[in-house]
C-alpha cells in the first residue's frame, strides 16, 4: 500500500470524492454506458429484495402503509429499468448530474412526505418522471460534472438503494431472533427513522467535506512537517493501531463535549429522544450533532496526515458499530463486554434512569470510559425505559427545526449531570 502518496490526499470522503470524479472524467462513450447498465441493474436487483420484504411486511402487518411502500418500489423497480432499457436502446438517459438533481428530489420529497403526505408524494411522482427519462435533465451529457453533484448523485443512490436494503437484512431477523424488548418491526416513528437514515447520510458526507475543508486545513497548519510525514511514512499497522487509538479518543471527547456544552447538547438530544432502540433508531441524529461527532473523530487523523486506508476503514468500522450498539438484541458478550463496546454498554447510555446519566461515552472500547470515571455496565441488567423527559416534536422536518428554536428545559443535560448521586457514574460538571 502506498502510505506516503495516500498521506497529501486527506480525509476518506474526500479521497473517495476525487476518485469519483477521476473514474467519471476518464470515462467515456461506451465505458460511461457500461457502468450505468452496471448500477440499473444492481439497482433493479436490490429494489427487487425491498419489494419482497415490504410484500411480506405488508402481508404480517395489514394496515400499517406497507402495501403502498410495495407498490411505490415496484414502480420505481419498473421505471429504473425502463431507464436501463433506453441505455441498452442506444437513447440518451440521466447522466450523473440528472441522477444527483432526481435523488435530490426523491429525498427532499422523503422528509416532507412525514409531515405531509401530499407534498411528499408530489415530490416523489416529480423524482420518478425524471427518473424515467422525462424533461431536459435527461438531455445533459458531460460527464465533467461539478464533483459535489457527483458526490451527492453517489452517495445517495447507493445510500438509499443499497445500505438500508442490506441492514434491513441483516438487523431485521436478528433483531426477531434476540429480541429485547419484542415490539413490531414497523414500531412507533419508524417512517421519521427511515428519513433520518436517508437523507442524514448524504448530509454528512457534505458536512465532513465542509468540517475537512474548513477545520482540517486549520489544523494541519498547527502541526509540523516532520510529524506529518513521519506518519505518513510509517508502517500499515502502525497507522492503523494507531489511528485506531485517536479516534476513539477524539470520538469520546466529542461525545462528551455534545452533553456538556448546553449548546451541543441542544443537538445531541435528538439521538436522546429515542424512546425505542433498535438498528434502525441509530440514524435517528440531528445531521449538525452526527456532523460534530464524526468530524472529532475523524479530523485529528487528517491533520496528523494518516493514509487514505486507516481513514476509510474507521469510517466503516465507526458506522457499523455504531448501527450494532443500538440494536434491540439480548446479547451479553460475557466478558467480552469490557473489551467492545455492545449493544448493552450503549443501550445504558440511552437509559432513563438517574444513575446511568452521563454515563458510556466510547463508541468502541469500554475501557476509556473506565479511564475517564464515566463508565456503568451492570452485569446482567438492561434499561426498562429510554429517552429524556423533555418531548421532542414529531416528523423530521420539525426534529431538524427542534434545536434551532427550542432551548434545553433548564439545560436540562446539567440538571440531569447533578441528579447523577449514585453507582458508579461520577458527575461531570461542577
Ligand atoms: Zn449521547
Ligand atoms: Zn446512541
Amino acid at each position: 500500500m502506498c502510505v506516503g502518496g495516500a498521506a497529501n490526499t486527506g480525509s476518506p470522503v474526500l479521497t473517495f470524492f476525487l476518485a469519483a470524479r477521476g473514474m467519471l472524467n476518464g470515462m467515456h462513450g461506451r465505458r460511461v454506458m457500461a457502468a450505468m447498465v452496471l448500477l440499473h441493474a444492481a439497482e433493479m436487483a436490490a429494489l427487487l429484495t425491498a419489494v419482497t420484504v415490504t410484500g411480506g411486511l405488508a402481508r404480517s402487518h395489514p394496515g400499517r402503509g406497507m402495501g403502498l411502500a410495495m407498490l411505490l418500489l415496484l414502480v420505481a423497480t419498473v421505471l429504473v429499468g425502463w431507464q436501463g432499457y433506453r441505455l441498452l436502446a442506444g437513447r440518451r438517459s440521466l447522466n450523473v448530474a440528472g441522477l444527483a438533481v432526481q435523488s435530490g428530489i426523491v429525498m427532499v420529497a422523503i422528509a416532507f412526505a412525514t409531515q405531509n403526505l401530499a407534498v411528499g408524494g408530489f415530490g416523489i411522482v416529480l423524482a420518478c418522471s425524471v427518473l424515467a427519462g422525462w424533461g431536459r435533465l435527461a438531455k445533459t451529457s458531460s460527464a465533467s460534472t461539478a464533483p459535489v453533484v457527483v458526490l451527492a448523485a453517489l452517495s445517495v443512490r447507493s445510500g438509499i438503494v443499497f445500505g438500508l436494503v442490506a441492514l434491513a437484512v441483516i438487523f431485521i431477523p436478528l433483531e426477531r431472533l434476540f429480541a429485547l424488548h419484542p415490539r413490531r418491526v414497523l414500531r412507533l416513528g419508524w417512517r421519521t427513522d427511515v428519513v433520518h437514515y436517508l437523507v442524514n447520510g448524504a448530509a454528512l458526507k457534505v458536512g465532513l467535506v465542509v468540517s475537512v475543508v474548513v477545520l482540517g486545513s486549520v489544523l494541519r497548519a498547527f502541526v509540523p512537517a516532520s510529524l506529518r510525514l513521519g506518519v505518513a511514512a510509517s508502517p500499515t499497522w502502525v497507522q492503523i493501531v494507531a489511528g485506531f487509538a485517536i479516534t476513539t479518543v477524539g470520538g469520546y471527547a466529542g461525545h462528551r463535549a455534545a452533553h456538556e456544552v448546553p449548546l451541543l447538547w441542544r443537538f445531541h438530544r435528538v439521538h436522546h429522544s429515542i424512546r425505542d432502540m433498535d438498528w434502525l433508531a441509530a440514524n435517528h441524529l440531528h445531521p449538525l450533532d452526527e456532523t460534530f461527532g464524526r468530524s472529532a473523530a475523524v479530523l485529528p487523523l487528517y491533520a496528523l496526515g494518516f493514509g487514505r486506508v486507516s481513514l476509510g476503514a474507521f469510517v466503516i468500522l465507526i458506522t457499523v458499530q455504531a448501527i450494532f450498539i443500538h440494536a434491540n438484541v439480548r446479547m451479553n458478550f460475557g466478558p467480552v463486554r469490557w473489551l467492545i463496546a455492545t449493544p448493552q454498554f450503549h443501550h445504558w447510555h440511552h437509559a432513563r434512569e438517574p444513575r446511568a446519566y452521563n454515563t458510556n461515552y466510547a463508541g468502541e472500547f469500554p475501557i476509556l470510559d473506565a479511564l475517564f470515571g464515566t463508565l456503568y455496565l451492570p452485569a446482567d441488567r438492561w434499561p426498562a425505559q429510554y429517552g429524556i423527559d423533555e418531548s421532542e416534536p414529531a416528523g423530521y422536518l420539525r426534529q431538524l427545526a427542534w434545536p434551532l428554536h427550542t432551548r434545553c428545559a433548564a439545560d436540562s443535560n446539567a440538571a440531569r449531570t447533578q441528579s447523577v448521586e449514585h453507582g458508579v457514574a461520577a458527575p461531570l460538571v461542577a
